[in-house]
């Protein structure tokens, strides 16, 4: 491809609207251009990348016998009706009318679209087990569109669901589409880890996620430096550290803390450590409100706090409301004396002599002991793992916190659409039996941004060979120099016969300029032809990212490029 005559508009200066590395670097090297907001034009060089990342994910699905289809975007609300989710969904599904005034959906996901094709469509058991996928546009109107590509509202996904007989199938397809999982984003050249992912309101069935590792990342996660553990914050399991002494505890007393607010300020007035002080908050969901207690140093899990209270959902209730609802200031909030409903984290289990709000403004209680002084509430996991925590699963190692972006996910369904859509496959004996499924997406578009956040420097993307636009791209010093075009496009043609893509950077610029871009794009391998190591018969070629210039002779260029793009180096 000729860089002349290529839609490539790199930019200079950091857009000012992009926050995050990558996004700056799409948008400086010309991969995208924003048309809304959280709506992009991908130009040539991004489409490039994408469509790296589609055959991949397409070859890697077909391999585990996955079938390909393709579901439409637009989705009658009937569907959604009968699953359920028309009333569900909230916001975040876009929702219009057509002309006759019917009811439709842009899909932010094919559920029920797939599940109703599956039961007009597959009638016995010896249609199962089957892999339906797709790689398609999919519109969510986020409340936050950002980060560029990386959370946009219209994005691509590839979308696949399995269905099976039974449990034990499921396990099947589901393990079968982990393990692709694995050799997608080893094959994209990722840094990756698969963790455990909280499985929201269906519960019970698993779930994991996989994130590319990056410090830009939105998620946290949590894994151990022992065992393979690893599971999303939202849902890592906190074990309960051990006792914090207590020293010798006096009787509780009540101590004058006036116009102090904050834990840290509590806990600087008094000269207790933050580990001996207990934090109330409150939350509200559908099966009503609780007084959460959360050791000082500690944060809430609202997901882990719905699960605990047995609400879907639940939301930290604003200051106003806590005072309507208990009569005191949320800074003043303790387990003595509470009006609502108590629920306390694991680590307060064996704390002793600790320090709490008194239900009362401008006062605290010191030395409290659980049962002399106040019943001891029930307990539960309630807070967010920190790093150093001890491993839930093997009880050894400790829990390290990284950032990661979640590339993909894999969950077991269950029956929950092929029971609401009356899904009815025969089994062997002539039974009908309602199918269980699983679903399992990848960001297809996400993977792009994802892969920049891992792998860029201060001059631009550094790509992973397997993704990268070209491979290689030639930068001829001087377009006009005919010998040197003659050179270069022989270089093009001899790599084309190993299946090798060239970008030739023909312009008629400073070559200085060239080089920048270059550096921008991020291209593998650079080879420069003309000047005065193409006089001495050769060609200066370097990896990007790697600071050393090697000359390579004319005759071995194709080569030594096709070597090392043939290893993936
Ligand atoms: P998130 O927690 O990031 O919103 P999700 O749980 O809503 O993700 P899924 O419904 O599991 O995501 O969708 C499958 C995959 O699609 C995700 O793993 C992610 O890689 C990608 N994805 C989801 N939302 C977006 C978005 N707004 N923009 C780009 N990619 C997305
Ligand atoms: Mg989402």
């Amino acid at each position: 491809m000729r860089f002349a005559a290529t839609l490539i508009p790199t930019l200079k200066e950091n857009p000012v609207e992009a926050r995050v590395e990558s996004h700056r670097l799409m948008l400086r090297a010309g991969l995208i251009r924003q048309l809304g907001a959280g709506i992009y034009t991908w130009l040539p060089m991004g489409l490039k990348v994408l469509r790296k990342v589609e055959t991949i994910v397409r070859e890697e699905m077909d391999a585990a016998g996955a079938q390909e289809i393709l579901m439409p975007a637009v989705q009658p609300a009937e569907l959604w009706q009968e699953s359920g989710r028309w009333q569900m969904y909230g916001p975040e599904l876009l929702r219009f009318q057509d002309r006759g005034g019917r009811d439709f959906c842009f899909g932010p996901t094919h559920e029920e679209v797939v599940t109703d094709l599956v039961r007009r469509e597959l009638r016995s058991y010896r249609h199962l087990p089957a892999n339906f996928y797709q790689i398609q546009t999919k519109f969510r109107d986020e409340i936050r569109p950002r980060f560029g590509i990386m959370r946009g509202r219209e994005f691509l996904m590839k979308d696949a669901y399995s269905f099976d007989l039974d449990e034990v199938g499921l396990d099947k397809s589901y393990i079968l589409m982990v393990e692709t999982y694995n050799r997608i984003f080893q094959r994209c050249g990722l840094h990756y880890r698969a963790v455990e992912a909280d499985t929201g309101s269906i519960g019970g069935a698993s779930s994991h996620e996989f994130h590319v590792l990056a410090n830009s990342g939105e998620d946290v996660i949590a894994s151990c430096d022992s065992c393979g553990y690893a599971a999303n914050l939202e849902k890592a399991e906190g074990s309960s550290p051990s006792a914090i002494p207590g020293g010798e505890v006096g009787s509780m007393r009540a101590v004058a803390t006036p116009g102090v607010k904050t834990m840290e300020e509590v806990s600087a007035f008094l000269g207790y450590p933050l580990g001996r002080m207990i934090k109330s908050l409150v939350v509200e969901g559908e099966g009503g409100a609780f007084q959460l207690l959360l050791r000082g140093d500690h944060e809430l899990n609202l997901i882990k706090a719905a699960h605990a209270v047995g609400s879907a959902f639940v939301q930290l209730v604003e200051p106003a409301r806590v005072q309507e609802l208990t009569g005191v200031a949320v800074g003043s909030l303790g387990p003595v004396g509470a009006v609502l409903p108590v629920l306390a984290d694991h680590c307060l289990k064996d704390l002793v002599g600790f320090v709490a709000g008194a239900n009362e403004d401008g006062k605290h209680w010191v030395d409290v002991m659980w049962e002399r002084d106040c019943p001891k509430p029930q307990m539960a996991d309630l807070r967010n793992v920190v790093a150093g925590d001890g491993c839930p699963r093997c009880q050894v190692g400790s829990l390290r916190l990284d950032r990661g972006i979640e590339v993909g996910h894999v969950f077991k369904l269950g029956d929950k659409y092929s029971k609401a859509l009356q899904v009815a496959v025969q089994d062997a004996d002539g039974r009908e039996r309602t199918p269980v499924m699983g679903c399992y997406g990848i960001g297809v578009s996400r993977i792009v941004a994802a892969a920049i956040e891992q792998n860029h420097d201060d001059q631009g993307i550094v790509w992973p060979v397997a993704l990268a636009p070209f491979p290689v791209e030639i930068v001829l010093v001087n377009p006009k120099e005919t010998q040197a075009v003659a050179v270069a496009t022989s270089l093009e043609e001899g790599l084309k016969k190993f299946g090798i893509d060239v970008l030739l950077d023909d312009r008629d610029e400073r070559l200085g300029v060239k080089f920048k871009d270059a550096d921008l794009l991020g291209i593998p391998w650079r080879a420069v032809v003309g000047g005065r190591s193409l006089k001495e018969g050769s060609v200066e070629v370097q990896r990007r990212g790697k600071p050393d210039k090697e000359l390579i002779a004319l005759d071995k260029v194709v080569e030594f490029l096709s070597a090392r793009v043939r290893d993936g180096k």
